[in-house]
Parts: structure tokens; sequence; C-alpha cells
């Protein structure tokens, strides 16, 4: 180690010229693996001082932690700003005696507090007449920003946008490949986006992040072949995907395992028993907080309380069986959604996403059942048209055309439909007596591809008629 780091010069290779060498006098040898054992030997003795200064963030009568290190990354933490100044200069005295170099524009200040409460006026100093240190809003720690408030709104901009430019990717990549089944699709969305929309969501993410969400809309969305003012329940509800917050529900249960898990000695261990009393006294809505919320919600609070793990796969099934109840329910609230909510009792992947279909056929299929599909029914809405009101304009019958008046009783498609009630008829069992909203469910069940046909069929033929 020491002939290493004795008489040691360095140049740069600028476009394959050598500048002149000059002396390395101190650091370590970038790739080296040597090195991490170098830089902890040498910032070992800083981390020793400053935990020995007892100032810092309490943890118990035992533990004050001061500082944070990750690399070549220190954070130093305390409770005011008068103690934080004093963890700085001891900082710089260290570096000024073993000819270190803190660059100032490098280092920042974070003031963590509550929402109203304004930022402090204090200029934080490496040494005395040197420039004042920038206090900032937010800090990214290991990928997660950590803001002021601990919003993590920055966090979740961050990861919208690279969630959607993954996902961009991944439909460009494969919109040439039509025949992309709905398994394979998940698939890919499971591990080129959710990674990236769940990073950290362990620590985030109780609460609901609309960018977040967005992203994953778009990803059904795009799916099932339907434009941004889609019933999002529709598409949602036929992918049967599990949504963005009970993924992130399971995430913290999955955290909370670990830290219960983990020996008593760990700091980690103590912090978090030091954050769960910190809650119990003082109501703080930090992690345990997020985590006996989730307890609550399951019906589990006894596991909080008594600090155990809990069974993961019990949760997945759980939080997915509160999905479809809620689904179940929204769903009948919504207007535009009545075929949706007769034909489809339970929240989960549909047969016609499944079924390998030509893209319009599949995109007309979904307006038609989340009620977007431009019929008067729909069309009508946008003018103020009362429901009663929304006629057909293409038969003599004088009824409102919805979904069922277009697909069975509109004279204007009569010549169309004699070969698909033939058809039909030798497909389905039952196909003459089938109430009508049956016959829907089952083409949709078993004979989507058929349906999806016709339906272009139908509504083509409305458009010549309608622009002639
Ligand atoms: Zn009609």
């Amino acid at each position: 180690m020491k002939n290493m780091y004795t008489n040691t010069s360095s140049c740069v290779n600028v476009n394959n010229v050598l500048t002149d060498w000059f002396l390395t006098e101190n650091g370590c040898r970038q790739g080296d693996v040597t090195s991490p054992t170098a830089f902890s030997l040498i910032i070992n003795d800083l981390l020793k001082e400053l935990n020995s200064s007892n100032i810092g963030v309490k943890i118990d009568a035992n533990l004050i932690v001061s500082v944070l290190a990750f690399a070549d990354d220190i954070v130093l933490l305390a409770e005011n700003a008068e103690d934080l100044q004093k963890l700085i200069t001891l900082v710089n005295r260290w570096s000024f005696k073993w000819r270190f170099i803190i660059n100032p524009e490098k280092s920042q200040v974070v003031h963590y507090r509550n929402a109203p409460k304004a930022r402090t006026k204090f200029e934080f100093k490496l040494q005395e007449n040197g420039p004042s240190l920038t206090v900032v809003d937010s800090y990214k720690y290991l990928g997660v920003y950590l803001d002021e408030y601990l919003t993590f709104s920055k966090t979740s901009e961050v990861l919208s946008t690279a969630g959607g430019r993954a996902l961009g990717s991944m439909i460009n990549k494969f919109r040439t490949l039509s025949d992309m089944g709905h398994s394979t699709y998940s698939k890919l969305y499971e591990s080129l986006v959710t990674p990236i929309i769940d990073y950290g969501s362990a620590i985030w993410g109780y609460k609901s992040y609309n960018n977040l969400d967005r992203v994953q809309n778009r990803a059904t969305r795009y799916f099932t072949g339907v434009h941004k003012f889609a019933p999002m329940l529709g598409h949602v509800g036929d992918m049967g995907w599990v949504g963005n917050r009970n993924r992130w529900k399971i995430n913290i249960l999955r955290l909370w395992n670990r830290l219960t898990m983990l020996d008593n000695s760990r700091l980690t261990k103590k912090i978090f028993k030091w954050d769960m009393l910190e809650h119990h006294l003082s109501n703080k809505t930090n992690f345990c907080a997020q985590a006996k919320q989730v307890f609550c919600e399951l019906g589990k609070k006894d596991i909080y309380q008594k600090i155990d793990p809990i069974d993961l796969n019990w949760v997945k099934q759980k939080t997915l069986n509160v999905e479809e109840t809620q689904w179940a329910n929204d769903v009948k609230k919504y207007s535009k959604l009545d075929l949706l909510a007769e034909i489809k009792p339970e929240f989960g992947t549909e047969n016609y996403l499944k079924v390998d279909m030509d893209r319009y056929d599949k995109s007309l299929l979904s307006q038609y059942r989340y009620g977007i599909l431009p019929l008067e029914i729909e069309t009508g809405r946008y003018k103020g048209i009362d429901r009663e009101h929304r006629v057909c304009t293409l038969c003599d019958n004088e009824v409102v055309e919805d979904q069922v008046h277009f697909a069975f009783h509109c004279s204007a498609y009569n010549h169309l439909r004699v070969t698909f009630n033939d058809t039909c008829n030798n497909r389905i069992e039952g196909w003459n007596n089938m109430p009508d909203i049956d016959k829907i469910a089952s083409l949709f069940e078993n004979q989507s591809r058929l349906f999806g046909k016709f339906i272009k069929k139908c509504f083509l033929h409305r458009k010549s008629l309608l622009f002639k």
C-alpha cells in the first residue's frame, strides 16, 4: 500500500492526447480495489470524532446519530442550526489537518421541518470569513429525494418522468409486434416500468401520487386502445393489474418485515424502534405511522402492536380482494359504465384482451364497453342533451342510440346483422332467446374477434351514412 501511494503521478487522456504528468499527493486511485478500504481507513477517524461530539439526533439514552456515511458522501445530522454548524466546523478542521479540501459549492444544507414553519436564516459556514453554504429544498439520498417537508413530491416527479420514459420505449419497441399478448405486455411492464415507479416506495408509498398513477394508466390505456378521457375504471378493471398504491403498501410491509427481523444490536433496528416510539408519543407521520395505517386497513393492528412480521402472500391476496370490492362498488356509480357494470361482475383480466386481435377492432370493443364509442349516447353528453333525448338518427325507432340499440336493434345495420346472427347462432348455445346483455357478455367472453369485426363494420357503415 505504501509503495502504491508513494510518488504517484497522473495525467489525463483527452482525445488520445496525454497531458503533462502531475504529482497526486492525496486521494485514492480511481477504480482500484483497495481504494474503498483506504478511504475507510482515513475517514474512520472523522466518523469517530463526530460520533463522540454528542451532537446529532438523539435516538435513545445511549445513541446519538450525527453522521451517515456512504462511499464518499457524508451527511451530518443535527437537531438545530447551531449544532449543525458545530459539526460542520469539526469536519472542516479535520479536513484542514489532513489536507483535504471540502468544496463549499458541493456542500449544502436542508432544513427539515413541518410545512408552515419558515426556513432557517442561519448562515452555515465551513470556516469563518468563508462563503455561506446554500440552504436547498431537498437532498437526494440513495436515489430518493428527501424534500424539506418530506412530502416526496419531487421523488414522485422524478420517478414518473423516468417511468414514463421507460414505458414510452417499451411501447415504441413493441408497437410493431401487433400480436403481443396480454401476458407478455404485463410481464414487460412489471420488469421495465414498475421497478422504476416503485423505487423507494417502502418509504414514501402510503400517499397517492397522480403523476405516478398517470404512468400506469397510460400503460393500460395503450393496451386497451382507448383515449385519455376514457373512464379509468374501465381499462384498469379489464387489465386486472394491481394498482400502484396496493403494490406500495406491500412494499411498506416488506420493509416492516425486514426491520422487525433485524437483530436488536443493529443501528437500523434501533432507529426503527425510535421511529415507532416517536409516532406513539407525538403522533408523528413517519414510517411507522404509515405501516400502522396499512395494518389497520388490513384489520391486523395486533401485529403492529406486537412488532411481528406479517405473511406477505396473505397481504397480497387481501389487498387484491379489497381492490376488487372497491372496483365493483365504484363501477356502479359511473353512468358511462352502465353497460360494463352489467356485463362484468368482477375486476380481472378480460378474455377479449387475451385474444390475438386487430388493434383497431380491440380499440372499438374497449370503447364500446366503456361507453365512449361515439354513438349518440356519448356524443349527446358533450352537446348537453338529456340522456333520454340522445335519440338514434339512423332509424325511425325514436329510441336512444346506446350500445345495445347499435349492435342488436338499429335497422340501419340489418344487412350486416344477418350473417353475424347466423354465425352467433351456430357458435353460441341458446343465442336466439338470450337477453341482449347476456349476448354482449357472451360475445366478449368467447367470440370477441367475431364481435370486434361486426362492431367495426357497423361503425364504419354508421360513419358513411352520417357523412354522406
Ligand atoms: Zn337506430
